[in-house]
């Protein structure tokens, strides 16, 4: 079984080929090329720009409930070809390959989310001053918009935005990870099948800072969608306000978890201890920061480190393996270099610490205790394996120093008392609130951040607030 053949979609049309530049695609797990990705020309963008304009045209009058059955069509064809779009995801991305397929199969229930929740985009009636007045409030699709998605969750950060402007009536660009493309293109191809009209999605690729710089101010752009980095989020914000166009942001964080001494510690340290290493920690809601009252610290720390200890590191298509590589090789030194700054200041390194093998991108997971809270892997997401653990006494203190940090994405607390759990509730400054469970980032809940990690919720109700406007129409008869 091959790689994906790795294509631009634009205007309905497979596009490689034809003197267009091409980018290598490499397997973290081995450091080899696997495909080649042509990169779009400036031709490629207007194509582009010219089609999603073009298609609103008409796609903005289609009913949703052909909408609804055309994401209807791609969640049964993902979660039919699950196996071999995850398989793909491996070979670039280097997740495991249970996790790429459980990626696939989680973004078919987004998909029916959306084809459920697009037939239920509602107006509605104000009550006039006289009676001969109809006052309306209609909800109407934005227009073309553009997303830039990152490489971390390839085919859930995608869907998320495809699904969520299709269903909303509007037509998109899509410019994915050029690191990691072969879900996207996947993407792509299930919508051309389940009868998508050409224009609604066009995928692109190209050097991101130029891409977006070129497709943003475009005048037929209404809307700005992406998911990436603190950083690169503020640049395309101001960008997308210095031209007035709307935008969600679902950018990174940097989320504490803080366990209470009341609190079930075996549990709370198993579900940290799992979700601190899927994806190999690069997942913006991994628990980053995490807070242990000092009277359940050595209960805590031995059965982490115990469940660490048994993480087994290898390549994603390994079946064994439960945490494959990093997805680039950008990101070793950058682990390297926050793990040397941790223990210059006195962290101690409990596990890990250290890249593993002498091919791929792989690096342990990593341990730190009594980890200085100025130290870089406090302040700066991580988004790697690197798990840092602190001692709180005080409730107020843990809250306080968990929202210290300028992000404010996900949050997780373990207590079995139901006043410091309504306490953690409406304390922590984040967009989600995880108290004695993980149950975040499913179709039916919004998901999305405050402070710096973000403007806009995915998910749940809220998914189409984002791709709509709202018009007024005053009728006198
Ligand atoms: P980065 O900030 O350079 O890139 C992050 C993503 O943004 C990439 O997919 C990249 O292609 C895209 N990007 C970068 N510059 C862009 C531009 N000018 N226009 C459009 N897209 C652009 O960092 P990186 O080395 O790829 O990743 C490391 C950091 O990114 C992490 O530390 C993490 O904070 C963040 N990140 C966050 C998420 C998330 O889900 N919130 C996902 C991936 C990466």
């Amino acid at each position: 079984m091959g790689y994906e053949d790795l294509t631009l979609y634009i205007d309905g049309e497979f596009l490689k080929g034809d003197g267009r530049a091409e980018q290598a695609v490499t397997d973290p797990a081995t450091g080899q090329r696997i495909g080649t990705l042509p990169l779009a020309r400036q031709a490629d963008l207007d194509r582009a720009l010219a089609a999603a304009a073009r298609a609103f045209e008409t796609w903005r009058e289609v009913s949703p409930l052909e909408r609804s059955r055309i994401l209807r069509r791609v969640a049964e064809l993902s979660r039919e070809r699950a196996s071999s779009i995850g398989r793909n995801m491996t070979l670039d991305q280097g997740k495991p390959l249970a996790e790429a397929v459980g990626e696939v199969s989680r973004c078919a229930d987004h998909c029916d989310w959306h084809a459920e929740e697009c037939r239920r985009i509602y107006g509605r009636v104000i009550p006039p001053r006289s009676p001969n007045v109809r006052q309306m409030v209609l909800r109407e699709p934005v227009g073309v918009c553009v997303a830039f998605t990152p490489w971390n969750f390839p085919f859930n950060q995608a869907i998320r935005k495809i699904a969520a402007a299709i269903g909303a009536g509007c037509t998109i660009i899509l410019k994915g990870p050029e690191d990691t493309p072969s879900a996207i293109v996947a993407i792509a191809r299930m919508f051309h099948e389940a009868g998508l009209p050409p224009g609604v999605l066009n995928l692109v690729w190209g050097v991101p800072s130029e891409v977006s710089s070129y497709l943003i101010p475009a005048p037929v752009v209404r809307k700005v969608s992406f998911t990436g980095s603190v950083p690169v989020g503020k640049q395309l914000a101001s960008l997308a306000g210095a031209h007035m166009k709307r935008i969600t942001m679902e950018l990174g964080g940097h989320s504490p978890a803080i366990v209470c001494e009341d609190a079930d510690i075996d549990r709370a340290a198993d579900l940290l201890s799992a979700m601190k290493f899927t994806n190999a920690g690069q997942v913006c809601v991994s628990p980053n920061r995490i807070f242990v009252h000092e009277n359940a610290w050595d209960r805590f720390v031995s059965r982490f480190l115990d469940n660490v200890s048994k993480i087994r590191v290898g390549p994603g298509l390994d079946p064994d393996t439960r945490m494959g590589p990093l997805a680039h090789e950008r990101r070793l030194p950058v682990m390297e270099a926050l793990v040397a700054d941790a223990c210059e200041r006195g962290a101690r390194l409990e596990a890990g610490g250290r890249r593993v093998g002498d091919q791929g991108y792989f690096y342990a997971p990593t341990v730190l205790t009594d980890v200085p809270e100025d130290s870089l892997v406090m302040t700066s997401e991580p988004f790697g394996p690197i798990a840092p653990c602190v001692r709180f006494r005080d409730l107020d203190d843990a809250i306080r120093r968990a929202n210290s940090l300028p992000y404010g994405l996900s949050s997780y607390a373990f207590t079995r008392s139901t006043s410091k759990a309504l306490a953690l509730q409406n304390r922590l400054q984040a967009g989600m609130v995880n108290i004695n469970h993980s149950g975040q980032a499913l179709p039916e809940t919004p998901f999305g951040g405050v402070k710096d990690s973000g403007i806009g919720s995915e998910g749940g109700s809220e998914t189409f607030d984002g791709y709509l406007v709202t018009k007024f129409v005053t009728q006198l008869d």
